[in-house]
């Protein structure tokens, strides 16, 4: 018994920094409320870390959008050609075709020649199959990374992340490297009036449905959000009439160091192995390509302190990698027996006992319900804000999401949904699934582009 107490203790003292309290959640939304500010305002901005850009888009679907488009969608994982007719709404709406593509490492890092000539020719294939040459369509080309933006079909790259880094990209125009690959690629059955980031898609593809959505969230790969903002507030732009959607890149909250004491030694652990230190420290504590790697980290410590596993680390689990986010999901399913999580560590290479299987669930269930926390605090800063901004005692609002860690795990949407209501009592939440947003939503950006041109 003394020795269980002992191992308890052990696991606490390793646990007790993912704990967030009410008030370590407020601290990060007055934070995060904070550095949307520093964004916005001029004579701050150029210090940002939330860099808050602006996207172009002023306004979110009205119904009236009509044609056909393509549209791209690069990002994430994988890498998606789409064709979209917007039509009349109760005459079936918004209807597409796509394909995925597979984007192999070589391509996402080596050169951007390589990669952007990769890009012309799976449109190419996707055009050839589905009969759409010669037809000449718009494109809303989405485009997950931050960019600054001095018009809707212009991006200047500032950064890679979520493990790109093709070469000679950052600082160009991305939209003038894709056209320069389709002038290369002999590809002229499409010309690009969009550059649409995905957090921008989403919201856009919830708004055809729903106008109270003014709030865009990614939980995917990476996490980044987006929100319709007051043109008065938008300092660097000139025009204090309407709205623009602002694209914050909240990923890098925390770059400056102000998350620094909320941040355990896992955290710092992935962040410092990971292709991009010290950057984007949020979305390492909230995202799918990092929850799995900051479980392993602690299920090795757990290890090493013999509280796991016998003491003995198995070789995949000492890979990087090898302890992907979806992980997390199967453990944390309350469907899921202990036997099948075994099943899960046994496939690690590490022979688990009854009691290992649930320590390896308190710790999943640990890390991703600190990630679903955090993410409230930055929802919750937002929500705020824009009742702040109209005025406004209370505030009903809808915010789009998208990314496969929020729809797949078990409970993050649950925990996000209540922390949000815990620390925002005066806005009524609704967050609402996006469908297809890169593809819908930069399609519907492209439509009421030609629209209003
Ligand atoms: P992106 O954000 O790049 O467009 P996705 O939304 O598909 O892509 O998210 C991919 C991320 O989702 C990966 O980092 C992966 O770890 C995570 N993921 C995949 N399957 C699951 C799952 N079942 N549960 C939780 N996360 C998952």
């Amino acid at each position: 018994a003394q020795r269980l107490a002992h191992q308890r203790q052990l696991i606490d003292k390793i646990l007790e920094p993912f704990i967030m309290t009410k008030a370590k959640l407020k601290e990060v939304e007055k934070r995060m409320r904070n550095e949307i500010e520093i964004g916005l305002q001029k004579r701050t901005q150029p210090k940002a870390i939330v860099r808050m850009l602006p996207t172009f888009v002023r306004a979110t679907p009205n119904g009236k959008e009509r044609g056909e488009f393509l549209a791209l969608d690069l990002g994430g994982t994988n890498f998606r050609v789409l064709y979209t007719h917007v039509g009349i709404r109760n005459e079936g709406g918004v209807q597409m075709k796509s394909k995925t593509f597979a984007l192999p490492t070589e391509i996402i890092q080596g050169t951007g020649q390589q990669l952007f000539d990769h890009i012309v020719n799976c449109i190419t294939e996707f055009q050839e199959e589905n009969n759409l040459q010669g037809k000449r369509l718009p494109l809303g080309f989405t485009f997950s990374f931050p960019c600054k933006q001095n018009s809707l079909d212009q991006g200047i790259l500032i950064s890679w992340t979520k493990g790109f880094s093709a070469s000679g990209c950052v600082g160009e125009d991305v939209v003038r490297l894709l056209r320069e690959a389709a002038v290369r690629r002999k590809n002229s059955d499409f010309y690009v009036i969009a550059l649409v980031n995905d957090t921008v898609g989403t919201m856009m593809s919830c708004g055809y449905d729903d106008p109270a959505c003014e709030v865009g969230l990614i939980v995917g790969t990476g996490t980044n959000a987006c929100y319709m903002e007051e043109m008065k507030n938008v300092e660097l732009l000139d025009g204090d009439d309407g709205q623009m959607c602002i694209n914050m890149e909240w990923g890098a909250f925390g770059d400056n160091g102000c998350l620094n004491d909320i941040t355990t030694t896992f955290d710092e652990d992935v962040d410092n192995h990971s292709i991009n230190p010290g950057k984007q420290r949020y979305e390492k504590m909230i995202s799918g390509m990092y929850l799995g790697e900051i479980v392993r980290k602690v299920l090795i410590k757990l290890t090493q302190q013999k509280v796991l596993f016998g003491g003995k680390i198995s070789d995949k689990l000492n890979t990087t990698g090898l302890f992907p986010t979806k992980f997390l999901s199967s453990i944390e399913s309350d469907t899921l027996g202990l036997l099948q999580v075994r099943a899960i560590l046994a496939e690690l290479g590490l022979k688990s006992t009854c009691d290992d299987t649930v320590l390896v669930k308190e710790v999943c269930t640990t890390v991703s319900r600190r990630a679903a926390q955090l993410c409230a605090s930055g929802i919750a800063a937002v929500v705020q804000k824009i009742r702040e901004n109209r005025g406004l005692e209370h505030l009903k609002i809808t915010v789009g999401v998208d990314g496969t860690l929020y729809r797949l795990h078990p409970h993050f949407a649950g925990v996000l949904k209540k922390t949000v209501q815990m620390l925002a009592p005066e806005c009524e939440v609704t967050l609402r699934l996006s469908e297809d947003g890169s593809g819908k939503g930069a399609a519907l950006i492209t439509a009421v582009a030609c629209r209003v041109a």
